[in-house]
């Protein structure tokens, strides 16, 4: 466990996982979460900065909602946030496709490398026990 700042409300909080908010953040974020889709249904073609103004939500918050997915916008949304890598338009999330698949192809090279050195060490593990129960 470790104490982290909230990123909204700025108090300490026992960080678990996830986004850097306090529980009683995330409890308001999901019902701004609501708001949004409530209006966003009803006026599809509504951009950050409308939205921001007509539910007094912060832009870089509902960004942030629809990077992580949380908040779906339709294809014909106004809504459009970009590729950290490239800057090219995307839907939802940090990248673009193509620039996930490098940095898939990246990780995988790197977890990889930390599967092999478990994998070292596993069988050392396992023998240690076998030989335990033996006795
Ligand atoms: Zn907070
Ligand atoms: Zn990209």
């Amino acid at each position: 466990m470790e104490l982290k700042k909230c990123r909204d409300c700025r108090t300490l909080f026992q960080y678990t996982s996830g986004p850097v908010y306090c529980s009683r953040c995330k409890l308001n974020h999901e019902s701004l979460i609501k708001d949004i889709k409530d209006y966003l249904y009803d006026y599809p073609h509504t951009d950050i900065k409308m939205l921001s103004e007509a539910l007094n939500i912060s832009p870089k918050l509902i960004e942030g909602f629809i990077r992580s997915g949380r908040i779906e916008l339709t294809s014909d949304s106004p809504i459009k946030i970009t590729c950290d890598v490239c800057g090219v338009r995307i839907q939802h999330g940090r990248v673009c496709d193509d620039c996930q698949k490098e940095t898939a192809d990246s990780f995988k090279e790197v977890s990889g490398g930390g599967a092999k050195k478990e994998a070292e060490e596993a069988p050392m593990k396992s023998e240690g026990i076998r030989m335990h129960n033996r006795r």
